[in-house]
């Protein structure tokens, strides 16, 4: 249990207007804060108005870019509840981060707390507006101003907070995906599995280049043959085959693929209503048996899942600058999904899996 104390902040901000609150364009009055300090451990638990921090120039996380981030949210329910989904996975994915980039691990249920009562503090921040909803963003870093590469002696670890709107204000959308054949986004024995910053800095320019072909995202293939299927952008990757569902192995603490909340949450719920779902390593989706499901008229139904978009559908696909997957209609598994989890997520519908928190 940590000891948290409270700095009471001068002035709140005004709220944000709920129809136009877009990605993280706003953050909230307050933010968690709790000092790791080598040979003392984890200090001064905190929640204090939200500002920005000094940073030394020579900071290690700059130079060297130490640092680990989650990714979840806190949804409002009609009947004014505040629900968390799944937080404990969260917590235990960013152990397994911080203890490969050799990062102080915050205990399980700290991690909970944390988010927890700052979301508390900030429940006026939760928007109610239909499919609006708190993004949590945890994160740590390397503080120690010390040039040479190691481990540092004080690391930071924060939540803060930002309103975000309806990812699909109309609706969901099918969206266009680059397969990308030269750049590769994780290796095995790299740090795939980790959410860490170093990940999304060299995919940034895959995804400029992916942009200017008029695609909105890459579709990554391993790092080691750039053959098997593994995410599109930021987000696991689904394929419905001929009935069945393909989706690249992901597991916490090893491997080049992040394992999801969202995609094992869809696993289950897969699994649930009856789907078989190949997610082993023995069972890899490499791009030729891709290209030719899609070529047979066997692929049905593709889909990106994460915790910001919930389903992304692919519309169209390329490879080498060809089309080959091109299907403007939200497939009926996609749609099934993304109105259950979203269903749960809000609290619209029972949650069967008791994967919802209620923030008291
Ligand atoms: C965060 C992330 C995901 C999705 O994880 P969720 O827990 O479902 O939000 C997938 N792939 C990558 C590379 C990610 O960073």
């Amino acid at each position: 249990m940590l000891n948290i104390r409270f700095e009471k902040a001068d002035k709140l901000k005004e709220k944000p207007d709920q129809n136009n609150l877009g990605f993280g364009k706003y953050y909230t009055d307050y933010m968690f804060v709790m000092d790791w300090f080598k040979g003392k451990g984890f200090t001064d638990p905190r929640i204090v108005p939200y500002a920005p921090i000094p940073f030394d120039p020579a900071c290690l996380v700059l130079h060297y870019a130490q640092e680990t981030f989650e990714g979840m949210k806190a949804y409002k329910t009609e009947d004014g509840r505040t629900l968390l989904f799944r937080p404990e996975m969260n917590a235990r994915r960013f152990q397994t981060s911080n203890e490969r980039l050799c990062m102080p691990q915050v205990p399980v249920d700290d991690f909970v707390q944390a988010v927890t009562e700052l979301v508390k503090v900030e429940k006026d921040w939760v928007p109610t507006a239909p499919n609006t909803s708190l993004y949590i963003r945890p994160f740590m870093f390397a503080y120690q101003p010390k040039l040479g590469v190691h481990d540092a002696e004080h690391y930071l670890f924060m939540v803060i907070l930002s309103p975000v709107g309806s990812y699909y204000p109309e609706g969901l959308k099918p969206v266009k995906i680059y397969v990308e054949e030269d750049m590769v986004r994780a290796v095995t024995g790299g740090t795939g599995f980790t959410k860490c910053g170093g990940n999304y800095a060299s995919s940034i320019l895959a995804q400029i280049e992916a942009e200017k072909k008029g695609y909105s995202q890459v579709l990554w293939l391993d790092g080691v043959h750039k053959k098997y299927i593994e995410e599109v952008g930021t987000m696991n990757v689904m394929f419905k085959i001929d009935g069945e569902i393909y989706t690249a192995p992901a597991e916490l603490g090893k491997g080049s693929v992040l394992p999801g909340v969202t995609r094992d949450s869809m696993i289950k719920l897969l699994r649930s209503k009856g789907y078989k779902v190949h997610d082993t390593e023995e069972e890899r989706l490499s791009i030729d048996d891709l290209l030719k499901a899609a070529k047979e008229g066997k692929l049905e139904e593709a889909f990106g899942t994460g915790t910001a978009a919930v389903i992304s559908p692919i519309g169209v696909l390329a490879y080498k600058d060809k089309v080959f997957f091109n299907n403007e209609k939200i497939g009926p598994v996609s749609q099934m999904l993304f109105d259950t989890l979203t269903g749960i997520q809000w609290g619209r519908l029972k949650d069967e899996f008791g994967w919802t928190v209620e923030v008291k």
